[in-house]
């Protein structure tokens, strides 16, 4: 049976609750085998998961077993539950890099720059200083103005990561992390999130370590840009784990463009600032170690 609550997704299984911290509902479906789960195909994703199974980066995605079609026609892609594994699991969705947007969705959003209302009263909504007194006297913005700005009311910009939804071990679950900025206010939500998990802080900060020790001599990961793509935090009373997640936005970097992933990004250079993230979310992490 399939369970809806108002903000995530949950199927409710024998032994254990699955949760869904991102995306749209109905992206997916548990898997007809035990231990996999379905996400609606896309086929730039697909090409991804194949990459990235044949890379050094395997031990930190879910498995790819294939696709399959349902009754309806609809694709699926086949993925490794990451929950499987675990007891009444802790689950945090972070999507990293220091924009979700690709060059391509910008460079749209700027060919017909139409002003819009909607986007403005959004706008205005989270942070009524946030438009310019044009902006305020047009009462509307532009699209790729809003798509910027949306990326500073979190810690997108700032840090190159954010939170996207969390799940704790009380059931208790919330995507409503778009506002959570600061350092300060990151700290705190991660302090509760592993705060009857001692164990699990530890085991997080070293897995954080070796993916960035992996990443260093990923084929894949020299030549894609990673945009949208999602550190998935696992843990329970006697285990934790971090798995890479979501490459629907992970497009081959263009013929001769390189990226380092850590260089700031300007319009047109593909840098994601994946590595910016890591390394801030691992050393806010490090702090509550220390506290
Ligand atoms: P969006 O692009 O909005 O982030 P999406 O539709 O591309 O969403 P994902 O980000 O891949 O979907 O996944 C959404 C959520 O589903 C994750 O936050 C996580 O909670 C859950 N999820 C995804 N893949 C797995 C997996 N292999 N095992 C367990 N849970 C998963
Ligand atoms: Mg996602
Ligand atoms: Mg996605």
């Amino acid at each position: 049976a399939v369970q809806w609550s108002p903000f995530v997704q949950t199927f409710r299984r024998q032994r254990y609750p699955w949760v869904q911290l991102a995306g749209h509902q109905g992206n997916f479906k548990l898997g007809g085998e035990r231990g996999t789960i379905l996400k609606k195909l896309c086929p730039k994703e697909e090409s991804c998961f194949q990459l990235l199974m044949k890379d050094p980066l395997r031990p930190f995605i879910p498995s790819y077993k294939g696709n399959v079609t349902s009754d309806d026609g609809e694709k699926f892609l086949v993925l490794e539950d990451l929950l499987g594994d675990f007891r009444n699991p802790s689950v945090m969705d972070c999507k990293l890099g220091v924009r979700t947007y690709l060059e391509d969705e910008l460079a749209k959003a700027k060919l017909k720059p139409k002003l819009r209302k909607d986007m403005f009263e959004k706008m205005l909504q989270v942070d009524p200083s946030a438009p310019t007194a044009e902006e305020l006297q047009m009462g509307g913005v532009t699209k790729p103005r809003y798509m910027v700005w949306r990326e500073t009311i979190s810690s997108t910009a700032t840090l190159g990561f954010r939170i996207e939804g969390i799940r704790k071990q009380d059931g208790s679950s919330s995507k409503d992390y778009k506002t959570v900025g600061s350092s300060q206010q990151i700290v705190s939500v991660l302090h509760d999130f592993v705060q009857h998990h001692p164990h699990a802080l530890a085991k997080y900060i070293e897995r954080l370590n070796q993916l960035q020790a992996t990443l260093a001599r990923s084929e894949f990961f020299a030549t894609h840009e990673l945009i949208g793509t999602s550190l998935l935090f696992v843990h329970d009373h006697s285990k934790a784990n971090i798995w890479m997640i979501d490459f629907a936005k992970t497009h081959r970097l263009p013929g001769g463009v390189q990226i380092d992933h850590n260089s700031p990004w300007r319009v047109g250079n593909h840098e994601d600032g994946y590595l910016i993230g890591l390394c801030n979310l691992t050393q806010l992490l490090d702090q509550l170690l220390v506290n």
